[in-house]
């Protein structure tokens, strides 16, 4: 308990809300992989998550919160892929159907609406998982894990 004493003294001279974390207790899965949705911190919901479009801060700015435990690798990746695929299939089909547009047309138009929407996602879906696992506890995540292969960059 004296280390947590420690962080929250650290959060309250940041100027920051104290987080609730680093106490053992549930950390609330749903709001912190909506933070990590919105690309802000699991812990604060203030600080941003990410340096540029896909890197994640080693901690947040706002918090001090450790960010670098999480090992995302290429699930945000497959979570883009599935919701993207499964989205914009019947909807081509559907717009087909419907419209009976010029093929080129139709290419040009789900060709960077699927680029688009690929973009937008990645890096939310990033974040959801990274808010997902600091909720879990997983990896580095947990008050006395070792840190495995710290992925710093
Ligand atoms: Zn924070």
């Amino acid at each position: 308990m004296d280390a947590s004493t420690t962080d929250d003294s650290m959060h309250l001279a940041a100027g920051a809300a104290a987080p609730d974390h680093d106490h053992g207790h549930d950390r609330d899965l749903g709001q912190a992989a909506w933070r990590g949705f919105q690309r802000r911190c699991p812990a604060c919901g203030t600080g941003p998550m990410m340096k540029g479009y896909l890197q994640v801060r080693d901690t947040c700015t706002v918090c001090g919160e450790e960010l670098h435990h999480h090992r995302a690798d290429d699930g945000p990746a497959w979570l883009t892929i599935i919701l993207v695929g499964h989205l914009m299939a019947p909807v081509l089909g559907w717009a087909f159907m419907e419209f009976r547009p010029d093929p080129m047309v139709l290419t040009a138009i789900f060709a960077i609406g699927t680029v688009a929407l690929s973009l937008w996602l990645l890096p939310r879906f990033k974040g959801l998982m990274v808010g997902f696992q600091w909720a879990k506890r997983m990896h580095g995540f947990a008050p006395d894990a070792p840190d495995p292969a710290r992925k710093g960059a």
